[in-house]
């Protein structure tokens, strides 16, 4: 059963009279689980439709939907299905105590990763989830494989349970569902000979498996440091090498890289990133994949419109120390175009510690401290990232309220285009 969040106005939802708390039992006779049920079985025109109404009530409808006009019904969030993992390198384990519940949920969510782009391990389904992915054809995937190699996966996902990856996605493969993968480098572990085979076994099952990402392992203070460690310098040249190896082959072969090094990998290994075209299509820029070079991109594109709107002025751009050194070649253009002073802010960690440098975990107190006296600046740009939905930074400081307290405006900014592109004065806190 699902429950009704809100219903847009004018759609057909609105016209049958469902409203906020409305339970939708079933369609077409099938019982619905989650938004996944509801999105695929009421994609048909016509469709028989049970619901139970806030007060009880149980109704049939009987829809013959008008092309083009939608139901309209926001569902309430899904229950989470939890990891059957406890990998040494959890971020969950490595937050501070005392943050937002949330936070702290381990989730590993087959239906998260197609709709979302959350990596999930396929380690905890069900041969109901089974059949699912496949009906509804739920690709691509995007999954953690870490390790081809059975024993070094379940050593590094601490789950003996973990079924074997390779069978497993070549079985979903035959079925028409494709995946994007990562392994997340854990030195002494999975690099060397096990990323190489990793890599090899991936590479074999042809085109299903559309890219594979390399992200060196991240680790805050609280991580279990005792049992995993970041990699070195050379670890990442090494790890490095082997996405060379491979993106070069899949470039001779099939005409594209397949295979990439985080933005993070490159930093570490303190070695240049390669140029945009090399990302094809971002696919994995949300997982630092080609980030910046997105960044570069999009700002490329619209970097004239904004001449008029900031010329002259004084811009911090506020982020971790992790994307702080790459920053000048993002905003020099930008700069020569607008004729604006960008000022890169670094900001260190003061939650996770100085070895959390993405700027999505920051702290809002840390924006505070590295702000609240910089009456130099005309405007700051903050990560937009590091807020949630509610636009509340990870230690729940609300976004308008550092905003009330800082001494120039703020806007929260994913790629520069979203907040810069905003005349002026306009949009603080735009995301
Ligand atoms: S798969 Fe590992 S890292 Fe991901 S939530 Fe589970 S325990 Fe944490």
């Amino acid at each position: 059963m699902v429950r009704v969040h809100a219903v847009a106005p004018d759609s057909l939802g609105a016209a049958l009279g469902l409203s906020p708390g409305t339970e939708l039992v079933a369609v077409n006779g099938r019982a619905l689980e989650d938004f996944l049920d509801w999105e695929f079985l009421t994609a048909e025109e016509h469709f028989m439709l049970h619901v139970r109404s806030p007060a009880g009530e149980e109704i049939e409808y009987d829809i013959e939907r008008p092309e083009g006009w939608g139901m309209g019904v926001t569902l309430e969030p899904p229950r989470i299905r939890r990891c059957a993992n406890h990998c040494d390198f959890c971020f969950v384990d490595g937050n501070p105590g005392e943050l937002r519940a949330p936070l702290y949920i381990r989730d590993d969510d087959y239906r998260l990763s197609f709709r979302y782009g959350n990596f999930a391990t396929l380690t905890n389904l069900k041969p109901w989830d089974m059949e699912r992915i496949i009906e509804y054809r739920l690709s691509p995937l995007y999954v953690s494989v870490h390790a081809t190699d059975p024993t070094v996966r379940r050593w590094l996902l601490r789950n003996p349970e973990a079924p074997e990856i390779v069978p497993q996605l070549r079985g979903f493969a035959e079925r028409g569902i494709a995946f994007h993968t990562q392994v997340v480098l854990v030195p002494g572990v999975n690099d060397g000979p096990e990323l190489e085979r990793t890599l090899g076994d991936l590479y074999a099952l042809g085109a299903p498996i559309l890219s594979v990402s390399v992200v060196p392992v991240a680790l805050t203070e609280f991580s279990k440091i005792e049992k995993v460690r970041p990699p070195t310098r050379d670890e990442c040249r090494a790890a490095l090498r082997s996405v060379a190896h491979w993106s070069t082959r899949a470039v001779a072969e099939r005409g594209a890289p397949w295979c990439f090094g985080a933005d993070d990998l490159y930093l570490q290994a303190d070695e240049p990133l390669p140029p945009a075209e090399w990302y094809g299509d971002f696919e994995q820029r949300e997982n630092g994949v080609g980030a910046v070079r997105y960044l570069q991109t999009r700002i490329a594109a619209r970097r004239d419109r904004w001449a008029a709107a900031i010329a002259g002025k004084r811009v911090g751009v506020v982020t971790g120390t992790a994307m702080a050194p790459l920053m000048p070649q993002v905003v020099e253009p930008l700069a020569a175009a607008t004729g604006a002073r960008f000022e890169i802010v670094p900001v260190e960690n003061t939650l996770f510690g100085p070895s959390v440098t993405t700027a999505g975990l920051l702290p809002g107190a840390a924006f505070h401290a590295a702000l609240v006296d910089r009456r130099d600046l005309d405007l700051a740009l903050l990560p937009a990232e590091a807020v949630n939905d509610d636009l509340l930074f990870i230690d729940d400081l609300a976004a308008d309220t550092l905003a009330a307290e800082l001494p120039m405006p703020v806007r929260l900014s994913y790629d520069f285009v979203d907040a810069l592109g905003a005349g002026e004065g306009e949009g603080e806190w735009k995301g």
